[in-house]
């Protein structure tokens, strides 16, 4: 995935400014920056679910989006997790993971069954999810974003909800989950340590702008300016 000179204004403020960026498939992009900085803006203008006023999309050097063409978002084979992506609490957790699925139902309940081992959750795939912990919760979350194949997996914060003690561990599967799948991920946080965590390139955004993007510990190691130095002081 490629988005290339991407902009958006509310007014007069300009909150995603002229940003460029590539996703390969297999690899975790982070966007990395503070609150307010236009992360989440440019996840939903990705999305398809809000539009850019200039600039353009493009999902294996196709394009998906500029100011005069766009696919619609559910024709992009994209995958979305936020923090608050709720579970379908009608539905079991089968049903939730196979929501976005098509075709024959034997091939679904293998889909089904194949994720949930993955994320080891098997033993729940017929219990409704207000019985399963929110780390449970969530990586049914990630198994349903992950039942239909996207190319692309766009991820908001989705681990801000969860508890500190809980939060190593499900990123970690999570990682280990989407390498499996071999998805493009773009993964947006505010906190350093999770970018150094997860990232195979990191992405750092202030203003609406990327300031430097490059390998974790390069970033790290050599941050461009003050402002990435005071990002990357408070992880050792
Ligand atoms: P982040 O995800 O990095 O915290 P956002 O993309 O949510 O940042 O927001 C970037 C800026 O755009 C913020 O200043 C926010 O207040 C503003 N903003 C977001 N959505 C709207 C909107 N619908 N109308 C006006 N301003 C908005
Ligand atoms: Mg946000």
């Amino acid at each position: 995935m490629e988005i290339r000179n991407l902009t958006r204004r509310y007014g007069d403020l300009t909150v995603v400014d002229d940003v460029s960026l590539a996703v390969m498939p297999g690899q975790v992009t982070c966007l990395l920056g503070p609150s307010g900085c236009g992360k989440s803006t440019t996840l939903r203008m990705i999305a398809g679910v809000e539009m850019q006023d200039s600039g353009s999309i493009y999902t294996d050097g196709q394009l998906i989006c500029d100011t005069v063409y766009r696919i619609p978002p559910e024709r992009r084979h994209i995958g979305l997790m936020f923090q608050d992506f709720a579970l379908f609490p009608h539905l079991t957790v089968a049903q939730n993971v196979a929501f976005g699925l098509t075709g024959p139902k034997a091939e679904q309940r293998a889909r089904v069954e194949e994720l949930l081992a993955r994320v080891d959750l098997l033993r729940y795939i017929d219990d409704y999810p207000h019985g399963l912990s929110g780390g449970e919760q969530q990586r049914v979350a990630l198994a349903r974003a992950l039942a239909p194949r996207p190319r692309l997996m766009l991820m908001d914060e989705p681990f801000s909800g969860l508890d500190n003690r809980l939060r190593d561990e499900i990123r970690d599967q999570t990682l280990a989950v989407l390498k499996d799948e071999d998805a493009a991920v773009l993964l947006v946080t505010h906190e350093p340590e999770e970018a150094m965590r997860m990232a195979d390139e990191i992405a750092l955004m202030r203003g609406g702008r990327i300031i430097q993007q490059g390998a974790p510990y390069n970033i790290y190691n050599a941050p461009r300016d003050r402002d990435a130095v005071a990002f990357f002081s408070d992880i050792n």
